[in-house]
């Protein structure tokens, strides 16, 4: 009898589906003939990186015949320095969805269970489940992390829990307090992984840095990305600050090469430029401002967010609006593969394109 793939499978992978990302602009000009498009999809920068940054990628050209440096030493002096922790706390990967599969793939086996929130971000219950193991998935409270519940969640079992702080796609966050709280009750044998993809867009004394509580937690794993902030989604760099012991088994698994010689560059040179960081932040937290007033004046309830995104209710099936909403050359991201069928997420764009995102939702609203 000739097998098929179908009889091959790993059986966890068998019920997986991808991840979807946001549509591509390149998608939307070839399918629908338009130009100029406005990406609001996948919360990247929609001021890129900083300009420094580019100065640096034609001497890394010079370069790309060689392996790039496998344990990114520059850029984790730099981090280091940044961060005031030794270089032996960090992790580097391709993204910072890399270092949460190093996180699972170091503790999870299949008798293990890993803890998430309802509408928490979507790789966590991919890789999980991928790996065999049990997602244990908590109810949400007022849509963000139900920590007293995620507490109550853990079991023997439990190796894993994962906090998005702030979590995509609600924009939801977890002040400091309330962490402090959990992380006092979590019981030693339980690794926590911070993700804090958007750090760098939170502000107010409130919001917790993971980094800062490492050595009172040292079962904590923060997670950071340049994909957000910094502008560089397209290099796939991240990394994660730990404690050294941890660290050294998430490099066991990494690959030795996962992050490339301009990602490494240009992450690197990234964080020297702290105005533009700021620059980032004030048009960020500018723009939010203008999508809340947007959506209220269209009626609609969104949940504020401290990330560089806003999830707004449409209290309608949000599909016919993303739709129309495309043909306008306008891109935002359902978010029903979430649970959440009646909203969309929207990416704070620059100025001009919050504008054309508001008006496109006017009318696909009142079409
Ligand atoms: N965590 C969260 C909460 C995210 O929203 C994202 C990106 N969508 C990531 C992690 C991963 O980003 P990257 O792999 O580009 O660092």
């Amino acid at each position: 009898m000739d097998l098929e793939i179908k009889d091959l499978i790993n059986s966890s992978i068998k019920s997986l589906t991808p991840y979807e990302p946001g549509k591509p602009i390149e998608d939307l000009e070839r399918e629908y003939g338009i130009k100029n498009a406005v990406k609001l999809a996948s919360n990247e920068s929609p001021l890129g990186p900083s300009p420094k940054v580019l100065t640096t990628l034609e001497q890394v050209i010079s370069g790309i015949h060689r392996y790039p440096d496998g344990n990114g030493f520059r850029l984790k002096e730099a981090l280091s320095s940044k961060h005031s922790v030794d270089m032996s706390v960090l992790t580097l990967g391709n993204g910072s969805n890399d270092i949460i599969e190093f996180v699972a793939r170091c503790f999870l086996s299949p008798k293990d269970n890993a803890i998430y929130s309802k509408y928490a971000f979507a790789v966590y219950p991919l890789i999980v489940r991928a790996l065999g193991a049990e997602g244990i998935e908590v109810e949400a409270k007022d849509w963000g992390h139900d920590l007293q519940a995620m507490l109550e969640a853990i079991n023997k079992d439990t190796k894993i829990v994962f906090i998005a702080n702030p979590n995509n796609p609600t924009g939801t966050w977890v002040e400091s307090k309330a962490l402090l709280s959990f992380l006092d009750l979590v019981p030693a044998t339980t690794i926590v992984v911070i993700d804090e993809a958007y750090y760098e867009y939170c502000e107010g004394q409130d919001f917790p840095n993971a980094i800062d509580l490492l050595n009172k937690y040292p079962f904590l794993v923060s997670t950071r990305t340049f994909s957000k902030i910094y502008g560089l989604a397209g290099m796939r760099v991240g990394y994660s600050v730990s404690s050294p012991a941890i660290a050294d088994l998430l490099n066991r698994v990494r690959q030795p090469f996962n992050v490339n010689s301009f990602g490494l560059a240009a992450a690197r040179l990234a964080l020297d430029d702290s105005e533009f960081l700021a620059e980032s932040r004030r048009l960020n937290t500018k723009g939010r401002n203008r999508i809340y007033a947007g959506f209220s004046e269209l009626g609609l309830d969104y949940f504020p967010s401290a990330g560089n995104f806003v999830c707004v209710n449409l209290a309608r099936p949000a599909d016919p609006v993303y739709e129309s909403m495309l043909k306008q050359g306008v891109i935002v991201r359902p978010v029903a593969n979430y649970g959440l069928p009646n909203h969309l997420r929207v990416t704070v764009g620059l100025p001009h394109e919050n504008e054309k995102m508001i008006e496109a939702m006017a009318i696909a609203l009142s079409s």
